[in-house]
């Protein structure tokens, strides 16, 4: 199905606004309003839905979210940006795979299972794409998804 990005992040966005604004993390929604993705909808709003809850949940205090979105050679590329406490480089290899978790003291504290991430590693493979991390610790991680533009 053909879904409007922009929309998709906004449902999320909602999903997730209560959770943000106790720990007072600002919700960003950059993407385009003619992004077009093809994708299917309930898969789509769970991968985002994990990537923003990480982004959120590993964040500052006064941080913040951006979500964005572009085009480019056949792909539709969703970018989740944060400020928060970044993942360690030796630990990057291994963040999506099932029940990985960085700090398992914090981790716990936080909650969760630790299948976030292997979850959108899926999702994102079945759609005939990709996903990408980058970070820096202390700074923030950015993770982008490639979806293909058509079938
Ligand atoms: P769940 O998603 O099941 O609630 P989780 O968030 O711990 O639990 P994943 O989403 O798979 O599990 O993430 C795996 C680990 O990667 C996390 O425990 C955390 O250490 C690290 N991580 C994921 N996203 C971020 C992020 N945006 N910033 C910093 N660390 C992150
Ligand atoms: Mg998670």
């Amino acid at each position: 199905k053909m879904l409007n990005a922009k929309e998709l992040v906004s449902v999320v966005f909602d999903m997730l606004r209560e959770i943000a604004q106790n720990i007072n993390v600002e919700l960003i929604n950059e993407v385009d309003e003619n992004t077009k993705v093809y994708a299917d909808e309930d898969k789509l709003n769970l991968l985002l839905l994990n990537l923003v809850d990480n982004a959120i949940k590993y964040n500052k205090e006064g941080g913040k979210v951006v979500v964005k979105a572009r085009t480019e050679k056949g792909y539709v590329i969703l970018e989740v940006s944060d400020t928060g406490i970044g993942i360690p480089k030796e630990h990057i290899p291994f963040i999506f795979e099932r029940f990985y978790r960085v700090d398992r003291s914090r981790s716990r504290e936080l909650g969760g299972t630790g299948l976030g991430l292997s979850i959108v590693k899926h999702i994102a493979l079945s759609h005939g794409g990709k996903v990408e991390v980058e970070s820096k610790e202390g700074e923030g991680s950015t993770f982008r998804v490639y979806l293909p533009q058509s079938i």
